[in-house]
């Protein structure tokens, strides 16, 4: 048994490091000079800042897919997994409460490890490319906000899922699985009250003649918004972004603070145009329904694992509690579903087009959307030439000559 876990996590760390080997052997073979379809885009220094950038973060991306598989091969072979959970039970009994504060304990050991890589990627390689404005002191203080958070919400959601092993019998899993749900419903509508101002500070955008180009846009297109809201985001990072949270009355939309500064009036609209095609397309309660399909036979196949003496006991385990069954499928679950991304990104990318589409309908030209999509690539410093095998595991997003065809098609 042990042999085709790490025959299993072998394949998905050598494809992980193919990958971006195959990427960066793409970008370094377009170095010389702008490709032609980028010239006046894009200036010559920009271009070669961005090459760096992803070879940069390609590199960096090799060592942490190794950290991960080197930890998990370790850590699943050495038998730590069965001591410390005797150790635990021992200690603390058996009772739900116990079994989920295991769980929470695991899961933050195994992510200590990471927290160099993080460390590094923010303060080193954010910063050599300019991006980083985050400080020490606040990088800290999210690390720790995300712990307690965890421990908040998702230690009681943990200990209900494991009382309803104990409730429910054999269909157990549909009722985690009901839980889940419900929980993540929960979320969506608190997130932005309670947990999104945690991290940032949102404020309203003033009246002037973006609010009201905005806002005139909503209306056009139907879309019901209490407000439109900025982010802070420059308080991390130079990157930029917008996005709309909230249900129906409640919804806001929210505009990064960098969105604003790089973007002209026009361009901003187009932005938030696609991001009201989104909604308009109903784009989010699909995904949402497909990741609940998919924590449902998560779940059902947990179950299935649970029965099967075979699967304890190849990790050392003794047969009987519902606990180091849903441990090894957090653990594992990642070697079969990497496999599955290319899909879930051509799904992704396929709304992406049709977001696109839209804005370009209701702003009745492209050329806003495209100039748009065009600073933004610029200003992230985003890989223009990707390989596209490589996008194909990776992006959610079409490139920008993708997306520009695709739109100058549409017009
Ligand atoms: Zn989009």
């Amino acid at each position: 048994m042990w042999w085709i876990i790490v025959a299993l996590l072998l394949a998905k760390w050598g494809a992980q490091i193919w990958l971006d080997r195959l990427n960066a052997r793409t970008v370094k073979a377009h170095a010389g000079a702008v490709p032609a379809a980028f010239v006046g885009i894009i200036d010559e220094p920009t271009y070669a800042k961005s090459i760096q950038y992803t070879l940069a973060r390609g590199r960096l991306d090799q060592v942490s897919v190794s950290l991960n598989t080197a930890i998990l091969v370790v850590v699943l072979l050495s038998g730590v997994l069965p001591w410390s959970y005797r150790m635990f039970l021992g200690w603390f009994g058996g009772s739900a409460w116990a079994l989920a504060a295991f769980l929470m304990a695991v899961a933050a050991i195994l992510a200590l490890p990471g927290l160099p890589l993080d460390w590094y990627h923010q303060f080193r390689l954010e910063q050599r490319f300019g991006f980083n404005t985050t400080t020490r002191k606040l990088w800290w203080m999210d690390r720790a906000k995300g712990l307690l958070l965890a421990i908040v919400l998702g230690y009681p959601l943990l200990v209900l899922i494991l009382k309803l092993v104990d409730w429910s019998g054999a269909r157990w899993w549909l009722w985690a699985w009901a839980a889940l749900l419900g929980f993540q419903l929960l979320m969506a509508v608190l997130a932005p009250v309670l947990i999104l101002p945690l991290f940032n500070k949102f404020t309203p955008l003033p009246e002037n003649s973006l609010r009201a180009r905005l806002l005139g846009l909503a209306e056009r297109t139907g879309f019901r918004t209490r407000s439109i809201q900025v982010m802070d985001g420059s308080k991390r990072s130079r990157h930029s972004n917008a996005f709309f949270i909230g249900f129906g009355g409640f919804r806001k939309i929210v505009l990064f603070d960098t969105l604003i500064q790089q973007l002209a009036e026009p361009e901003l609209e187009a932005v938030l145009a696609h991001e009201i095609g989104h909604f308009k397309k109903k784009h989010i309660p699909k995904m949402l329904a497909a990741s609940a399909a998919g924590s449902l036979a998560g779940f059902y196949l947990v179950s299935v694992l649970a029965g099967q003496a075979w699967f304890y006991r190849a990790f050392g385990f003794e047969p009987g509690s519902i606990v180091p069954a849903l441990l090894l499928f957090g653990l594992l679950s990642g070697v079969v579903t990497f496999w599955f991304s290319p899909l879930a990104h051509w799904w992704s990318r396929r709304y992406e087009y049709q977001a696109d589409a839209f804005a370009a309908g209701v702003m009745k030209e492209a050329h806003s959307l495209i100039g748009a999509l065009r600073k933004l690539n610029e200003k992230n410093l985003s890989n223009l030439t990707p390989h596209p095998i490589y996008s194909g595991f990776y992006y959610s997003h079409p490139t920008l000559l993708e997306r520009e065809q695709a739109l100058r098609d549409s017009t």
